[in-house]
């Protein structure tokens, strides 16, 4: 019995029920285009709807619920990150050196899709996707995360004031003037009562690989979708 499908450069994580849930970090460019070749790719089911969020580097998240699914296309105005029960529903991210988070417990069937940049991040983002996957009856213990290709600590100095306040709102130490954010994601996973053997990180820095796009390095446009998706069970 096949319980997920990896899609491309997804990294492969064990679900322990029936759920097939699909996760995918691409290289596409943000665009209606690569999300209807991201739709494509999830061949086995339709998708019905198409969610973002308008991602303002802010922390906070969106139940999707049926009344919210409106239209084909929804942009979310004023989140960064989403979650839902609903089948068929994409649920995407789009970063170019921010951190992708997607999270699943596939026993309660909630999916999650965080974007988590430095401010985000900084306000505990983690905190406030696994608070309301856990209204939809989730729990910390069973939920799975992963965390996608981003700009890693050693690409990533700040100046003085931007990094001292990382650490004074994080309470994590980093190494100045470097910040490693998904040091500071993994512990944040692991006070909202995540497992640390439920975390898989993919280390590819956007910075350092040509798949990817980084804003730091290039400062074009481009972004990387991340997303999450729940179909029917296989
Ligand atoms: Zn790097």
């Amino acid at each position: 019995m096949k319980f997920h499908q990896i899609l491309e450069r997804g990294t492969q994580v064990p679900l322990s029920s029936h759920q097939a849930v699909y996760y995918h970090f691409g290289d596409h460019k943000y665009s209606l285009d690569a999300l209807s070749r991201c739709q494509d790719s999830v061949r086995e089911t339709p998708v019905t709807n198409i969610v973002l969020g308008e991602q303002v580097h802010g922390n906070e998240v969106k139940i999707i619920n049926p009344s919210d699914l409106t239209q084909q296309m929804i942009v979310v105005p004023h989140v960064d990150g989403l979650v839902t029960k609903q089948r068929n529903v994409l649920l995407c991210i789009k970063t170019a050196d921010c951190v992708p988070v997607l999270l699943y417990d596939a026993h309660a069937e909630v999916i999650g899709a965080v974007h988590a940049g430095r401010d985000g991040t900084r306000q505990n983002i983690i905190a406030e996707a696994v608070k309301n996957m856990r209204i939809l009856g989730a729990e910390s213990q069973r939920i799975y995360a992963l965390l996608g290709p981003a700009i890693c600590s050693k690409h990533y100095p700040v100046n003085d004031e931007l990094f001292w306040q990382f650490v004074k709102d994080t309470g994590q130490t980093q190494r100045h003037p470097w910040l490693d954010m998904k040091k500071v994601l993994i512990a944040q996973l692991v006070e909202a009562g995540v497992c640390v053997d439920r975390i898989q990180n993919d280390a590819t820095c956007t910075w350092e690989s040509d798949n990817y796009f980084s804003y730091r390095k290039n400062g074009d446009k481009g972004r990387q979708i991340s997303w999450i998706y729940r179909g029917l069970p296989c």
